[in-house]
């Protein structure tokens, strides 16, 4: 197709959009190990997370097999509200960094709560109503997740308590404020209101808290409340199943316009967003269909995937959680304060995990004020701020499209901007006044982190 016919905007219309997640599992010619029961190590069975998690959702998590899955009705009209996000050529960033390359982005922040997690928050929610659950629990780290949890129990109508990493709710007033207008309860953790944040306090009674530990107690709570179940906004199976809307909403309007993504590049915390975004195109890479490349990015304080170790882990610092299989710094890791709040997390979701052992998914790690260098160039031309996290992805493009420049090749990226940076003006503080460092993990560091991996087999 002619370049001049791409509008710089590619849209959808609401009969265009998906009605239908994509579970790559499907498509995957080998699968991740499974969770294992952290007392029997024996396979988890529905029986074992249905006490935590809603039922719709554990059989999500459990089903290997069924490719595409129907969004229900009512969870379809919200996302009609909210979706499709926009997917937009960056013809200004392409001009400033004088490349051939074609750079396309995703834009995940322009909902209210800011990020991508809407899309499985929203899903959460809904199931749990549907069940019957009066309430929720969650942890929060950046606050992103515990945002788009609030307003999505406000549109469905469930309580929520959100177990807010200490430090992030001091930093983030606003985001407690943001949290608490939509009527959820915002406890910092740790806190005192569970038995594994008082012996967490007990111990280090000046914690700043981690996400690890905020699981735990979100976890506790849940499961000593009637009609309360625990959700959780990254990492698991079912999370990457419902942020697939972003990357077949991609896939659609690409194939609508005739273009095709040669690199395709996302920031990797859990591994939710990265998940969405490329699950599609990489079933078409399994099946032999394209040669896409994918790039996960991640910070150089956390580096699970370039410096972690593929080994079964618990995801939260109070051992409750299942094991999982994964690229893992260690649960008891606790990464160095960054402002690219929700990547700091010590593991990666299992799919994300098995597809990058198996090669299908490259990945690199970035220091922050290099970060931010990219996120400012970014915002100049294209006039988005954007969120440290999705920054990471930026980069990276940016990266890939000088490297066009250098070679003459006119590549095809798609890089997911998961969210807008308001909540995050300190760090672009620090970052304008020079302030901001680089804590780079030493290999000490991460060995403590690995010391605390559990001894399976
Ligand atoms: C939470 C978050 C991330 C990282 O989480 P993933 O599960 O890895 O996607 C990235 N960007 C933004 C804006 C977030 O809120």
């Amino acid at each position: 197709m002619n370049e001049k016919h791409i509008p710089t905007r590619l849209s959808l219309s609401e009969d265009e959009t998906p009605k239908f997640w994509y579970n790559v599992r499907a498509d995957m010619k080998a699968q991740h190990e499974p969770f294992l029961h952290p007392g029997t190590l024996k396979p988890c069975t529905p029986a074992d997370l249905e006490p935590v998690f809603c039922k719709e959702l554990v059989k999500q998590e459990l089903d290997f097999s069924t490719r595409l899955i129907k969004i229900p009705d009512g969870l379809l009209d919200f996302y009609r509200a909210t979706r499709p996000s926009p997917l937009i050529r960056a013809r200004f960033l392409e001009k400033a960094l004088n490349t051939p390359a074609e750079i396309y982005y995703k834009h995940e922040g322009n909902n209210t709560s800011g990020s991508h997690k809407l899309n499985s928050a929203a899903a959460q929610a809904y199931y749990a109503k549907a069940e019957g659950l009066t309430s929720l629990t969650t942890e929060t780290g950046a606050g992103q997740w515990g945002t788009a949890l609030s307003m999505a129990c406000a549109f469905f109508g469930l309580d929520l308590t959100v177990y807010m990493v200490k430090v992030s709710s001091i930093q983030k007033p606003y985001r407690k404020a943001v949290i608490e207008t939509f009527g959820a309860k915002l406890v910092p953790s740790p806190s005192d209101t569970t038995d594994v944040g008082r012996s967490i306090l007990k111990n280090d009674p000046d914690t700043g808290g981690s996400l690890g530990c905020a699981i735990s107690e979100a976890i506790e709570t849940s499961v000593k409340t009637d009609k309360c179940r625990y959700v959780l906004g990254s990492v698991l199976d079912h999370v990457l199943l419902h942020q697939s809307l972003i990357g077949q909403e991609c896939k659609a309007a690409f194939e609508k316009y005739g273009i095709k993504p040669d690199i395709i590049i996302g920031c990797a915390g859990g591994g939710s967003n990265l998940g969405g975004l490329i699950s599609p195109f990489i079933g078409d890479k399994i099946n032999g269909k394209s040669n896409t490349r994918f790039i996960a990015v991640e910070p150089a304080s956390c580096p699970s995937l370039t410096r972690g170790r593929f080994a079964y882990d618990f995801g939260d610092t109070g051992k409750t959680t299942p094991l999982l299989k994964m690229y893992t710094l260690g649960n008891g890791f606790i990464p160095s304060a960054n402002h690219a709040g929700g990547l700091r997390y010590h593991g990666m979701s299992p799919i994300i995990s098995k597809l990058y052992d198996d090669g299908y998914i490259e990945a690199r790690a970035e220091i922050q004020t290099e970060v931010f260098k990219a996120a400012t160039a970014f915002a100049k031309v294209e006039g988005i701020l954007p969120a440290p996290e999705s920054s990471h992805a930026i980069k990276a493009a940016i990266d890939e499209a000088v490297k066009c420049r250098e070679t003459g090749e006119k590549k095809t990226i798609l890089f997911g901007l998961t969210g807008t940076g308001y909540f995050d003006m300190s760090a672009y503080m620090s970052y304008n006044d020079g302030t901001m460092s680089d804590k780079i993990p030493t290999d000490e560091d991460l060995e403590r982190g690995f010391a605390s991996l559990p001894k399976i087999g």
